[in-house]
């Protein structure tokens, strides 16, 4: 079983914001802003590339909301699912990060010159 599956069936702790029948929201363990959460389908979907469209749209609906229960929906936020090996995903089931609590920088994320690998 995954890390988040394990998660939702209480094997591990979390500190979560926002729960439904179908995702959870929780804090991040190692936070990379002042908010940083995650936010997880119950079920077991790998990625990004994987989710059905359907599912998608009930998960909009809970982000908004965790936005909202987190003051973020006025003063904005990032929202950002690494896909796979090149994405940088570490857990292999579907989570979206939520940052937020300042103003983010928008950095580079390649060392390399972006255009070498066009
Ligand atoms: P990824 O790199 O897959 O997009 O992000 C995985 C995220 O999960 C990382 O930001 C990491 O800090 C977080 N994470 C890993 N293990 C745990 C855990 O046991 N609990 C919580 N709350 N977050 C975790
Ligand atoms: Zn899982």
């Amino acid at each position: 079983m995954c890390l988040f599956c394990k998660l939702v069936n209480g094997e591990i702790p979390s500190n979560k914001v926002l729960e439904d029948d179908n995702f959870i929201a929780f804090h991040d363990i190692n936070p990379i802003a002042p908010i940083h959460l995650l936010i997880i389908p119950k079920v077991h979907v790998e990625k990004f590339q994987d989710v059905q469209p359907e599912m998608m749209a009930q998960m909009t609906a809970f982000i908004q909301e965790v936005t909202k229960t987190m003051e973020l929906d006025k003063s904005g936020y990032r929202l950002v699912t690494n896909n796979g090996e090149d994405g940088g995903q570490e857990v292999p089931h579907l989570h979206f990060h939520l940052l937020g609590g300042t103003k983010l920088k928008w950095t580079h994320l390649h060392d390399e010159d972006p255009k070498a690998s066009m």
